[in-house]
């Protein structure tokens, strides 16, 4: 199915064409965002039906990933990995020529360097949000690549959520959206973790949440500090030392044993404290902790 550029959706002469690639729950997000901001949108995938709403909305669906890449200056591209990038748009990177490429498809540092040399206008990004969220503030896009592209396309960019730029190493926003989700697995980890505790004792997860909300809240202050602390290299125990954590992880442990739970997520926060506290750093403060991330403990 394809039809015209439907011009009529603009509604911003600062609106320029956009083209999305890829066409699954983000991808559908993403040109809906340009969509409702006025952009013209071209849109393609490999299953073409997935564009029908779209397209219903105003997107022009092209024919082939060649006519799609003409279609615009700016390319968005949403796809499962690096793979399926390589895949569907390796072919065409002649068309490329002249034409910004942004690509949303999560991957690492080193898939993004590589695509990066594909052409001099990249841009790789990373979505720190749901598809639901696209096109409102609170969903936030880090950036990292060719610095006037970002630019250029700020604006347009700006459409799906807060933009962040991260400078001109294409993988630095892949390693911001790595780290940012470790962060995410961790903290849900130990809520699921603290539910099945409580939830052992019969406490419902429900019952838990509040209070493990206000916590995550005061845990958010220390970041601050510790990251000072990280960026001196020294990390004074101003608060609690590394020693007495341990002293209380142990009965994180043994509480987690005693109600038949899983064992190894307090045992492995145990584990990497014992190994910093047995390289000397049993008089610091929990940022000590950087000590065995670096490999140095
Ligand atoms: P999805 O719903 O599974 O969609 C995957 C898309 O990739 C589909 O359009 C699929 O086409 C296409 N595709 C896969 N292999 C292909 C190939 N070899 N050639 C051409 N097209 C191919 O995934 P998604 O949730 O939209 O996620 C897309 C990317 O966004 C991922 O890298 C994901 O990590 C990232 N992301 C997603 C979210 C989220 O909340 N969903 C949040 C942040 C980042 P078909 O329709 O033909 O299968």
């Amino acid at each position: 199915m394809t039809n015209t550029p439907n011009t009529a959706v603009t509604t911003d002469p600062r609106n320029a064409p956009v083209t999305v690639i890829g066409l699954g729950l983000m991808g559908k997000a993403l040109a809906a965002a340009f969509l409702e901001a006025g952009h013209p949108t071209t849109v393609w995938n490999r299953t073409a039906a997935r564009a029908d709403e779209l397209v219903a909305r105003g997107a022009v669906l092209a024919p082939s990933v060649a006519d799609a890449v003409r279609a615009s200056p700016l390319v968005v591209v949403c796809l499962t990995d690096a793979a399926a990038v390589r895949a569907a748009l390796g072919p065409h990177r002649a068309d490329l020529a002249g034409r910004a490429l942004v690509n949303l498809t999560s991957g690492t540092s080193e898939e993004a360097r590589e695509l990066s040399t594909w052409t001099g206008d990249y841009l790789d990004g990373a979505i720190m949000a749901i598809p639901e969220v696209i096109g409102r503030p609170e969903a936030f896009l880090l950036f990292s690549g060719a610095p006037e592209v970002f630019a250029q396309h700020r604006d347009s960019l700006d459409r799906l959520g807060s933009a962040t730029f991260f400078g001109e190493d294409p993988g630095l926003a892949s390693l911001y959206d790595v780290a940012l989700l470790g962060l995410m697995w961790g903290t849900l980890n130990a809520f699921l973790h603290g539910a099945a505790l409580l939830g052992a004792a019969g406490v419902d997860a429900t019952a838990f949440a509040p209070f493990a909300n206000q916590w995550v809240g005061s845990v958010t202050q220390f970041i601050g500090a510790y990251a000072e602390q990280l960026d001196r290299g020294e990390y004074p125990a101003d608060d609690v030392s590394l020693e007495t954590h341990l002293a209380t992880m142990k009965y994180l442990v043994r509480e987690s044993a005693a109600a038949g739970i899983d064992t190894e997520w307090p045992a492995r926060i145990q584990a990497l404290t014992e190994r910093a506290i047995e390289a000397g750093h049993a008089g610091a403060g929990y940022a000590g902790l950087i000590e065995v991330f670096r490999g140095k403990a």
